[in-house]
């Protein structure tokens, strides 16, 4: 335990002021202690050392003018975490909070997530603090187009394939793919999220929610289980909340909230598939926000400033972004009932707040598990493109559902043969752990 402790301050000293980014680290190390006192080789190989520092950061200005001809400035950065498995993969965030200590979280626990995939993706993350809300479609393209003209010198099919994320979206992939062709001369798989009519993957806006339910069940059925019936509270009223929700509808779940960052919907009667074609038409057209729902439907309440956490459910589904479920709205949860969660969002969960749901053996999926699809569904994506084809709806959700039960098969096997069953958090941190450190080892010292 000491060796991870002395890479922690280690971390924090070279890496100083950023929280999120320590957060999740701390997280990882501290789920493989017993990986490394099994194994000490890797103690001797350092390889803590050389997993928790980036093998690249790219930092860049990104000037574009708005639509009143004002000049812009905004800080744009790829982070190219780990390559041992295959190209860097992983989503761009555009959006006010977006610094250095979050892309590091995030790309981080995307090097665990894609291992656990078990496709050929290595992990990255990056993105811009520009905020795409408000601003007009040319603006967006302006920021876009200036965005990827830096990008373009640091991608490339088998170099570093982004996706969408928050404040991402296939407008966003849409434009930042057009400029990348137009500099490059080339049509190549060279970002994920891209629309149906070139080049891009059936069930991929739908992979990240479905993913996140398709484990829940997993989950669930381990204990004998299933989502019928179960009353389900979700946050978020993006891409992953909107297809959680869904999913969840089509298997008889009744799903009693969304969010944005401003409050919550609660919907006691349920949000049915009517209700959820107007959210989608609200949040993906018309780029509205969520207290509309509750003038639009009667019977349901909006609070503002707050999260779903304090209404009543069998399961949680956080779906919005990370740390937005405390300690205390986990210590409400388990005392109304709450007995799953499936983190949709990354690290949504604060980390006393895990520690409260692993206590009350509440099954908690953790993000780098449990939302695995969409990263899933975007090295299908890769592989359609590589072979210039297109696969059938059915072909890629089938092959989702396989990848989210291998995805909960390794985290649940590592967890009981750590003697920590059901704990998806140390199982989760393992499997995807051993992986990508014995590619690392066999790839020498680079
Ligand atoms: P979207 O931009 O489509 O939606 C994000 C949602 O979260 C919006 O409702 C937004 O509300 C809300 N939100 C954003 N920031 C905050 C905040 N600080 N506080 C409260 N609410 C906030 O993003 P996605 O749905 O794609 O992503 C959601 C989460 O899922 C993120 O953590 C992302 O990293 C993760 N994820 C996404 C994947 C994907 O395929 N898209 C894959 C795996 C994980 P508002 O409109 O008010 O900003």
């Amino acid at each position: 335990m000491s060796y991870i402790q002395d890479v922690l301050n280690g971390l924090v000293r070279t890496h100083p002021l950023q929280p999120e980014f320590h957060q999740a680290v701390k997280e990882v190390l501290t789920s493989i202690a017993p990986v490394l006192d099994r194994y000490p080789h890797y103690r001797e190989q350092a390889i803590l050392e050389r997993i928790t520092e980036p093998e690249r950061v790219i930092l860049f200005r990104v000037p574009w003018m708005d639509a009143r001809g004002r000049i812009q400035i905004h800080r744009g950065y790829r982070i190219e975490y780990n390559s041992a498995l295959g190209p860097f993969k992983g989503g761009l965030r555009f959006h006010p909070t977006v610094n250095l200590s979050i892309l590091k979280f995030l790309a981080f626990e995307q090097v665990f997530k894609n291992s656990l995939t078990t496709l050929p993706m290595g992990g990255g993350k990056g993105g811009s603090d520009f905020d795409p809300k408000g601003k007009l479609d040319v603006e967006v393209m302006n920021f876009c187009q200036s965005f990827m003209t830096e990008l373009q010198r640091h991608i490339g099919p088998n170099t570093d394939v982004p996706a969408g994320d928050i404040g991402v979206g296939a407008r966003e992939i849409g434009y930042l793919f057009g400029q990348y062709k137009r500099i490059r001369n080339e049509f190549t798989g060279v970002i994920t999220g891209k629309r149906l009519n070139w080049g891009g993957s059936l069930i991929r806006p739908e992979a990240t929610g479905y993913g996140t339910v398709y484990f829940a069940q997993n989950m669930l059925a381990v204990r004998g289980e299933d989502l019928a019936g179960k009353v389900c509270t979700v946050s978020g009223a993006g891409n992953v909340a909107q297809y959680t929700v869904e999913k969840l509808i089509e298997l008889g779940a009744k799903v009693v909230s969304l969010s944005d960052s401003n409050g919550t919907v609660h919907d006691p009667a349920g949000i049915d598939r009517e209700k959820l074609a107007w959210v989608m038409e609200l949040k993906n057209v018309r780029r509205g926000r969520i207290s509309e729902y509750a003038n639009q439907f009667k019977g349901s309440i909006y609070r503002e400033g707050l999260r779903p956490w304090s209404i009543p459910c069998d399961c949680a589904f956080p779906s919005a972004t990370q740390n937005e479920l405390s300690g205390d709205d986990a210590r409400t949860l388990v005392k109304n009932g709450c007995r799953l969660v499936a983190e949709g969002a990354n690290m949504p969960t604060e980390p006393e707040g895990v520690d409260v749901f692993l206590a009350n053996r509440v099954l908690f999926g953790p993000g780098k598990a449990a939302n695995a699809g969409g990263v899933a569904v975007s090295g299908l994506e890769m592989a359609q493109n590589s072979e210039h084809t297109y696969w059938t709806r059915e072909t890629v959700d089938q092959r989702l559902r396989d990848i989210m039960k291998s995805v909960h098969e390794q985290a649940y096997n590592a967890s009981v043969e750590y003697g920590a069953t059901e704990n998806y958090v140390v199982g989760a941190n393992i499997a995807g752990f051993v992986k990508v450190a014995d590619a690392m080892l066999d790839q020498g010292l680079v």
